[in-house]
This record gives C-alpha cells, sequence and structure tokens, in this order.
C-alpha cells in the first residue's frame, strides 16, 4: 500500500461524514422514537440511519474545494533557440520565429482555458535554453517547439523527443500535429526516446520537458502547411496539455 503525502483532513470528503457521525448520535435516538411511537416503519430506520454517511461522503467529494487543487500549478511553453540564434533556416523563414509564433498561439489557448502558463517570452521575445530550462521546475508539464531540418528537401514529419516516463503524452502531442498538418509520425509513434534522438542529450529533456519538432522546415510542402494551419495545430496541443493537467 502507498500512502498518499498530504493530509486527508482537509477534504470535505473526509469531513463531512466525521460529523455525520456526531449527527447520527441526535438521528439514531429520534428515528428510534419515531419508530417506537410507530410514526414511521422500522425498516425506514435501517435505511436512513445506513445512508447519512455515504450521502454526506458524496456530498464532501460534490463540493468544489479549488483552493486545494493545483494551488502552485502551470504549464511551462517555450520556443526553441532565441531572438539571437534562428535556428534552421529556409529562405526567409526562420526557426526560431516560427516556433516563437506557435508559442504565442499554444499559450493563447492555455489562458483562454484559465490554465496559469510560463513562456519564455511574449510577442516576438524568444529567450535562450537557459532561460527555458529554468521554467521547467515546478511545472505540471513542460513543452518547448522546434523545426527539423535535413538535407534531403524531402524528408518530413511529426516527433516528439522525450524522456520514457512521457512516452504517451509525447505520442498524443505529435498525434495532433500530424493530423492537423496531415503529415506522419517518426520514431515509435511520434515518440522518440532522448537516448535514440541524433541530438544526444537534451538539457530541456533531462531538465523533465518535452520537445515537440513541428514538421521539417527543410521541407517546403511542410514548412507551408505549417504557416497555414500553425493555429489549428496548437490548439489541438493545447487541448492535449489541459487533458495532460487536469
Ligand atoms: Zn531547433
Amino acid at each position: 500500500m502507498k500512502l498518499i503525502n498530504e493530509s486527508a483532513w482537509q477534504y470535505l470528503s473526509v469531513k463531512l461524514p466525521m460529523l455525520g457521525a456526531f449527527f447520527m448520535l441526535i438521528l439514531i435516538p429520534l428515528l428510534q422514537w419515531l419508530v417506537d411511537y410507530k410514526l414511521i416503519p422500522d425498516q425506514y430506520y435501517a435505511v436512513v440511519t445506513g445512508l447519512v454517511i455515504p450521502a454526506l461522503a458524496w456530498l464532501g467529494r460534490k463540493i468544489a474545494q479549488p483552493n486545494l487543487h493545483n494551488v502552485n500549478s502551470f504549464v511551462t511553453v517555450t520556443a526553441g533557440h532565441s531572438n539571437v540564434d534562428p535556428g534552421a533556416i529556409n529562405g526567409k523563414f526562420k526557426e526560431a520565429e516560427l516556433v516563437t509564433k506557435f508559442r504565442n498561439a499554444v499559450a493563447h489557448y492555455l489562458k483562454e482555458e484559465g490554465i496559469a502558463i510560463k513562456t519564455d517570452g511574449v510577442g516576438s521575445d524568444n529567450h535562450n535554453l537557459n532561460t527555458a530550462i529554468k521554467l521547467i521546475k515546478g511545472s505540471d508539464v513542460a513543452v518547448e517547439f522546434h523545426m527539423n531540418a535535413a538535407s534531403n528537401k524531402a524528408a518530413y514529419g511529426i516527433e516528439t523527443i522525450a524522456l520514457p516516463k512521457d512516452k504517451k503524452l509525447a505520442q498524443d502531442l505529435s498525434k495532433v500535429v500530424a493530423k492537423a498538418f496531415n503529415s506522419k509520425l517518426r520514431g515509435d509513434a511520434g515518440w522518440i526516446d532522448q537516448s535514440q534522438s541524433a541530438r544526444g542529450k537534451l538539457g530541456f529533456i533531462s531538465n523533465g520537458g518535452l520537445i515537440v519538432e513541428l514538421g521539417f522546415i527543410s521541407n517546403d510542402a511542410e514548412l507551408k502547411t505549417f504557416n497555414e494551419k500553425y493555429w489549428l495545430a496548437a490548439r489541438d496541443i493545447a487541448d492535449v496539455l489541459i487533458r495532460h493537467v487536469k
């Protein structure tokens, strides 16, 4: 058996049934009196006394206690590279600028849902990796966006690099982007184990984050799709993150 490392007493689902037990000290003699004087049938006694505690537990579970849930929780979304490091380039398009727009779009949808967020800048600001890594600590989930590049201009597809513990989330993130961009999944159904990544160990991932590669900037068709549909993919990424934290 594994115990949860928090006090159970703060929950109404625990408090209310305990109060109910004291309430029974009054209720039981009252019911007994009603039965004795034949004001209610015998069986009501058993039904009512048996239902009070579970009903209070249900009520306690049902009443929202927002102050107890996710007090300090937040989602980190960051853009790869920085204002001084453009990342991969195709014509006039720079990876750092495209993923900054994507970060802003995801941040927009998360905020709309009332999710607290941390980002490596607002607007066209894109702070460097060290800043991004510092934002991971304490987050429920941290995601950084990049675009792939290859000398083979035909290479395409979506992948998310993550630690094995985040495999499912990585696959879910890749899946929605691949669908929005009508692209394909790379790696293990969209997941790349950091140890199998050609880039070696990535600081953002070693510190607990996930890196989503939003297609190949070097592939003209995929770059065009990104520019046309990145809002769609960003909305779906936000949905996956929202489901993950809720
Ligand atoms: Zn990159």
